[in-house]
């Protein structure tokens, strides 16, 4: 029985120097982790062609023949071997650009060759660089039917003799090793039966060397089921145990502050949306469980109220309440507006942001310590170590995604009993993504905006319409609108962006010289940026030119026009955030997306999205097709506990969702995997979790 834990450098073809590029590079320790190492695409090896009917559009491809000269072309650094082979058809080249000697050396002249590669042509004659060749020689033939598998690996790895083919080479070492073995079954046989899946061997053999795509299709579905059917045990069981062992402050009394509230201060009707997520949100609250819940709502579809209103019942029940913000700007305005609708009411609520001054900092500690004060509104400041609480009972985080998961483990901590914890965000996630990275969290959704708001209308111009654009600003700011203008900013081209952004703002001081514009960019000084801000929140400033420091929360309902500059430079995602920053009164709203003429075929497929719909759900599902989820924004920190080695959360969304239901009903039956039958589940999750990190902490 070989042991699959053994160290990859046992392996033959391996060595010490392979081993150490095949572990720092790919991942690869052990055999276990080489056959998991899966194929990003396959070729299909089973047809020849013929010299004479290739052609460069061609992707790999096969040919017969034989060498009929091979000479070295040129010297030094730029010495090339070239071949010319044919078969019968017509003549092509080969050429080397590396390794000449050891190539020369084992061509043999007179053999006949099975050349692999992919066709291009150069100088009017077709030709392969690098091709993989093949002697025919039955006896030592290796693949050359069926489907050849390719593996992703880098630069590197290719130094080292570890290229795709290097790869394989290794993957047939192992399975030779493996011959008379069956490698161990990872799922349950009830299940698999039930499920019609093939078993573990077949599909690891079938996946790296398939003899055929309905075979090869079969392994696949296995192996990414089993991949996303782990997954999903693993978040829903760290759901049911948290919710057995955890246990939550119970919120039971509907106190005076909040009917207070309800009576004199609240500023509108809430929509049935926000009625419903509150009603939720109080059902966890006094269920003697903690609650770990996400609030997904579209931007501008009133959280923070539902924030402010949740805090309320929290303080009524004698706990401390916790607003986290990503930035100084958002924590502010936090402030301010809640501050606002709570006048008259017997609340005490601070602020703590990196800004604080120390003595300031050292009173509101104190506060906190000996419960005076209520309510905490911050930034990440507000989850360092030094920040005590006299009884913290609930944490809402506003736009997660920039909170990394690391920080919000931090605030578990913060008590004996973990706080309740809401998260709040206005990135829509696509349904699969929040199923893996959010999946042990309960989810309410404002699905409905409140009563009045026209849709956002959403344009797109080239840069070269800049006198139309001006007409149409000018009408809007003669009725009394204001405009944000957003350059990005990016930290490779920071000089450039600033040089743009200044310009920018030169630009439009000029072109409307009776209206006053006003600059806003990261690296102002904290008050000289809130004094920039505070000029067009009041009004006194009509145009606002500005970095994304504007593209969370900022709430300004009179603006009425984002003009985003270089929008090709901004992801999906991102746009969507910044068009939420208008719109949010009872005034038609645009948005202006401005672009170079010359655009990529991703950036017209993003214009073309955000022009035709302002839901946020099939924007982040547009945004993941496009970009794939691992680059969406929020998740690298977010993220994903490991990558999937063989599924993806964009192309197997539907698989996923399947896995989950069969994951949940198993649970349902069975929710911390303790009975006898489960053991074999049991032993899957907990290899899954020692393979990377701790996932209770995703919350
Ligand atoms: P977001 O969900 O993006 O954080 P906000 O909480 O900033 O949205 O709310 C956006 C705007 O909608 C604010 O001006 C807020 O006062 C207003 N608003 C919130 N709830 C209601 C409601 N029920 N009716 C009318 N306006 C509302
Ligand atoms: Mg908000």
């Amino acid at each position: 029985m070989i042991d699959l834990s053994t160290d990859i450098k046992f392996l033959p073809g391996v060595g010490p120097k392979k081993a150490e590029l095949l572990g720092n590079e790919a991942g690869i320790f052990t055999y276990e982790d080489l056959l998991y190492y899966f194929p990003y695409k396959y070729v299909d090896r089973s047809k020849f062609y013929t010299v004479r009917e290739l052609n460069p559009n061609m992707p790999y491809v096969q040919v017969k023949g034989k060498l009929t000269s091979l000479k070295t072309v040129g010297s030094g650094r730029h010495a090339r071997l070239t071949a010319t082979f044919s078969d019968g058809t017509g003549t092509m080249e080969l050429v080397w650009f590396k390794g000449h000697k050891y190539i020369k050396d084992s061509l043999d002249p007179k053999a006949e060759y099975i050349i692999f590669g992919k066709p291009s042509i150069f100088n009017g004659m077709i030709n392969v660089v690098h091709p993989e060749m093949d002697k025919v020689d039955p006896a030592k033939s290796v693949i050359r039917s069926g489907l050849q598998a390719f593996y992703n690996t880098t630069e590197k790895m290719k130094k080292g003799y570890l290229n795709s083919r290097g790869i394989l080479k290794l993957m047939q070492n192992l399975f030779k090793l493996l011959q008379r073995e069956t490698i161990p079954e990872t799922m349950p046989a009830p299940l698999t039966k039930r499920l019609k899946l093939i078993n573990l061997n077949d599909a690891l053999r079938t996946a790296h060397f398939p003899d055929n795509t309905k075979h090869l299709e079969k392994a696949q579905f296995r192996l990414k089921f089993e991949e996303l059917f782990y997954l999903q045990l693993n978040i829903l069981r760290i759901k049911n145990q948290r919710k057995l062992a955890v246990k939550g402050h119970i919120f039971k009394v509907v106190g005076d502050n909040l009917n207070t509230f309800y009576k004199n201060n609240i500023p509108f009707e809430l929509t049935n949306a926000q009625k419903k997520v509150i009603r939720e949100i109080r059902q966890d609250m006094g269920s003697g469980k903690q609650m770990n819940r996400l609030l997904q709502g579209d931007v501008g579809s009133g959280k923070t109220l539902v924030a402010l209103m949740v805090m309320l019942i929290a303080v009524d029940n004698n706990y401390q309440a916790a607003l986290m913000a990503p930035t100084e700007i958002l924590a502010n305005q936090h402030l301010e507006t809640i501050s606002e609708m709570l006048k008259g009411i017997n609340v005490s609520i601070d602020l703590l942001t990196g800004s604080t001054k120390k003595s300031k900092r050292e009173e509101l500690h104190e506060k906190l310590r000996n419960g005076e004060l209520n309510i905490l509104i911050g930034t990440h400041a507000l989850i360092e170590d030094i920040v005590k609480f006299h009884n913290l009972g609930l944490v809402i985080i506003d736009e997660q995604h920039r909170f990394g998961v690391a920080q919000r483990a931090k605030l578990w901590k913060k008590n004996l009993h973990p706080p309740h914890v809401l998260v709040m965000t206005a990135t829509p996630i696509p349904r699969t993504l929040a199923m893996t990275v959010y999946g042990d969290l309960d989810v309410s959704v404002i699905d409905e905006l409140p009563p009045g708001r026209k849709p956002i209308k959403t344009v797109h111009y080239f840069h070269n319409k800049r006198n139309n654009l001006n007409r149409f600003l000018r009408s809007e700011l003669e009725k009394g609108r204001q405009i944000y203008v957003v350059y990005p900013l990016i930290k490779e081209s920071e000089k450039m962006d600033f040089k743009n952004l200044n310009e920018g703002y030169e630009y439009m001081q000029k072109a409307f010289p009776e209206y006053t514009t006003t600059m806003v960019h990261g690296k102002m000084k904290t008050s000289e940026k809130d004094e920039a801000m505070q000029e067009f929140v009041s009004g006194r400033s009509q145009i606002l030119v500005s970095t994304t420091v504007i593209e969370v929360g900022v709430n300004v309902p009179n603006a009425s026009v984002m003009v985003i500059e270089s929008a090709e430079r901004f992801g999906l995602s991102q746009l969507h955030q910044l068009r939420g920053r208008v719109g949010r009164g009872a005034d038609q709203s645009y948005c202006i997306l401005m672009t170079d003429y010359k655009m990529s075929e991703e950036t017209r497929k993003r214009m073309n999205i955000m022009t035709a719909t302002t839901d946020g759900f099939e924007i982040a599902e547009a945004d993941m097709k496009l970009r794939g989820p691992g680059d969406l924004e929020g998740t690298q920190q977010s993220g994903l506990p490991f990558s999937l080695r063989i599924a993806s959360l964009s192309r197997d969304s539907q698989l996923l969702q399947y896995a989950r239901k069969i994951a949940e009903d198993i649970l349902d039956d069975d929710p911390v995997l303790e009975k006898p039958e489960s053991i074999m589940l049991k032993k899957q999750v907990a290899k899954l979790t020692s393979r990377k990190m701790n996932w209770s902490m995703i919350s």
